[in-house]
């Protein structure tokens, strides 16, 4: 047996399905055997004819009455069959294929798997799958369903599967320690890789599964660790020096630091000073005052004689850093440019030549910034705002345009301890847990449909009276099925039937940036009234005046992203409002939004987000930027992840480098994540 074997060589395979493998991630032998399935269906028992329900997915087994015959219809030709069981008979058809003619034989049964119409006691079954009375490749068991591409179907997956699996069997190398499989009670390899690929039952596949899944994680934290320790124990860091002081930036606030934010900046300070680099996260709920953290470590950092990176995850949000950072830096003569993919080639060829010469000392962009022809002099800082997480690769590779920069990555979603570690395991992790004094709590309610008229009656109260309104709905473009309203038919309903008289204007992901910058700026300036936004809106843009958001379709949305909307209103002196639409009745909804309603502390609505959530919308609807686990989900397997987690963090305390005999299995693991195309 050799994992490494590659998967053309494997029986059934070829070349040309080894290309549609490939496209899967399915290189060799191991990739086929942890190619997981993606759901079952259990076709093991067997359904009297009479109790098949319409509508079903069922088992028969039944005895062919007649042969195959040919009906045309519409043109097409369709192969119908009469079988019957003890208590009754049944019709199956198939469309198109007349080849199957030769596969029955008049009073011999057979096993068929598919989908019952049950008409007024007349029951069908269209184009199944089937066995003769003793095959089993179809039907009879629980079979897997596994994540496809295009031409390749579910049976020839299956049989390479099984092919792929006959060649493993009983000679997988165990992967994890023994002392970890009978503390935890986990499954031996071999058992467990036939089981999650051929239960026999489906509780077989429970055991198989929470295998794959601790090993899965555990391996991963056990990476992130590694990561963090390596970086911990490199003297080779920038030292910055203790002359370059932050209160000169704090000095120029129009406003006092929290504790939160002073605590914070303590801890960056003393990073920034040691000889090793940072590596740090800061999480702080929206507003709590990021952006003046993130000015003062790199006003340190210029100070030294350095230079400092700041990636936004939009050109709104790094336009609207620059002007942060210009009003307070230009006054202690600090150099400030933006770099997003708008501006003009030549502009932008001037800006890279003077970065490069050391004329620029912040450089303030989007992903841009990234970009291979982006040479900094000397870069000793590099700071992260992001909206969802930039996996480790994506972090090294900007940091790699300095020599060993500092690292300071920021979040304003507020995870859970227990996600963050596994998702920013390679990072210290700073927190500010108080938000700037106040500040009022935005009142929210949650409101249905029929609330309408009067929330527009509210909404205009506050336009009256000088401020300016928020409406977000879910989605870009009509989509029927899942009745969301799109930006533009939401804009034409208030634009030319609920608010007329004012100006209303929208926004959305699609529009280039410079039409999405020049909306803001109206925005920002007061021109405009009522803005009808997709989620766009959802990263760090102020705007203080405008005080009431609504969100339509509430229920749609992630709590954690609710929160992340609301977060744009509240900012100014005045009382702010969040109106949360919703729509259905189930309870879950409702506790969703009274959660929304009863708190405003991110960290909270996180932990709830996680208690009541029902697939994965913790960080939008999109789950984007989650690293991708083969197996596990980080929502479902909590209970895996705290164990893992405290496992991990015990075995790293006692063998650091995993050099103990007991953990060498570990070590292999790590390693295999390190090299694999696996992204943590
Ligand atoms: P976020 O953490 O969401 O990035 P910002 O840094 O944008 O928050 O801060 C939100 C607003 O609060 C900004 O207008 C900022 O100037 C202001 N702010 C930050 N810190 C304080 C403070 N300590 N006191 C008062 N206002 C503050
Ligand atoms: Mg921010």
């Amino acid at each position: 047996m050799n994992l490494s074997k590659e998967i053309q060589y494997v029986k059934g395979v070829g070349p040309n399905r080894a290309e549609l493998l490939n496209r899967l991630g399915i290189f060799t032998l191991k990739d086929l055997i942890t190619y997981y399935p993606r759901a079952y269906e259990d076709r093991s028992k067997v359904k009297n004819i009479a109790e098949c329900v319409n509508g079903e997915e069922a088992l028969i087994e039944a005895v062919a009455c007649g042969k195959l015959s040919d009906v045309r219809l519409h043109g097409k030709t369709m192969q119908k069959l009469l079988v019957k069981d003890e208590t009754g008979s049944a019709t199956i058809t198939w469309f198109n294929q007349s080849y199957l003619k030769s596969k029955f034989k008049m009073g011999e049964k057979y096993k068929f798997y598919g989908k019952i119409i049950n008409s007024f006691g007349k029951i069908t079954m269209n184009s199944p799958v089937f066995d003769e009375e003793e095959g089993n490749f179809n039907t009879g068991k629980i079979i897997p369903l596994y994540p496809l591409t295009y031409k390749l179907s579910q049976n020839i997956l299956r049989r390479i599967m099984e092919n792929g699996l006959l060649e493993v069997e009983g000679e997988l190398k165990e992967t994890l320690p023994e002392y970890i499989l009978k503390q935890y009670n986990l499954e031996e390899i071999n058992e467990a890789t036939k089981k999650i690929h051929f239960p026999k039952e489906l509780k077989d596949f429970d055991i198989a599964r929470k295998r794959f899944v601790f090993e899965e994680l555990l391996s991963t934290q056990l990476a992130l660790l590694q990561i963090k320790n390596s970086v911990m124990n490199e003297q080779n860091g920038i030292e910055f020096s203790k002359e370059a002081k932050m209160s000169d930036v704090i000095n120029q606030l129009p406003f006092k630091l929290t504790k939160a934010q002073l605590r914070v900046l303590e801890e960056i300070d003393r990073d920034m000073e040691s000889k090793k680099s940072m590596n740090r996260l800061l999480q702080g709920d929206v507003g709590s005052g990021k952006t003046v953290v993130a000015m003062c470590a790199a006003y340190k950092a210029v100070k030294c004689g350095y230079q400092v990176a700041i990636m936004a995850p939009t050109a709104i949000l790094a336009t609207q850093h620059l002007e942060n950072f210009q009003k307070i830096l230009k006054n202690l003569n600090i150099r400030c440019e933006l770099l997003i993919s708008g501006i003009s080639k030549k502009k932008k060829e001037e800006l890279l030549e003077r970065l490069v010469n050391g004329e620029i000392d912040i450089l303030i962009g989007t992903h841009a910034i990234i970009e291979e022809n982006v040479k900094f002099k000397n870069l000793g800082l590099v700071v992260t705002d992001e909206q969802h997480r930039f996996g480790v690769k994506q972090r090294t590779k900007i940091a790699n345009k300095g020599e060993n920069p500092d690292v300071l990555v920021m979040t304003a979603t507020p995870i859970p301890r227990t996600l963050a570690l596994i998702l920013y395991g390679d990072l210290d992790i700073s927190i500010i847990d108080e938000l700037p004094p106040n500040r009022k709590k935005v009142e929210t309610f949650a409101v249905k449909k029929n609330m309408t008229e009067r929330v527009n009656i509210f909404i205009e109260k506050q336009i009256k009276e000088g401020h300016q309104a928020y409406i977000v709905c879910p989605l870009v473009e009509e989509n029927e099925e899942l009745d969301l309203k799109s930006v533009e038919k939401l804009y034409e309903t208030y634009k030319t039937q609920i608010f007329p008289q004012y100006k209303v204007e929208y926004i959305h992901g699609k529009m280039k940036a410079k039409e999405k910058d020049l909306i803001m700026e109206r925005f920002k300036s007061g021109d405009i009234d009522v803005l009808i936004s997709t989620t766009v809106i959802e990263v760090g843009v102020d705007v203080p005046n405008s005080n009431i958001m609504v969100v339509e379709n509430a229920e749609r949305f992630g709590l954690a992203q609710l929160h992340q909307l609301r977060g744009r209103v509240g900012r100014g002196e005045y009382q702010s409002y969040c109106i949360l639409k919703y729509e259905g009745r189930s309870e879950t909804v409702k506790e969703r939004m009274q959660v929304m309603c009863e708190t405003n502390d991110g960290f909270v609505i996180s932990e709830k987000d996680l208690e009541l959530r029902g697939s994965g919308d913790f960080f939008g609807t999109m789950q984007h930027g989650l690293p991708e686990f083969k197996i596990a989900n980080l929502f479902e397997d909590m209970p895996i992840l705290k164990m893992v987690q405290s496992l991990a963090s015990k075995i790293v305390s006692e063998d650091p480098k995993l050099e103990k005999s007991e953990n060498a299995l570990l070590k292999e693991l790590v390693k295999d994540k390190f090299m694999n195309r696996i992204e943590i």
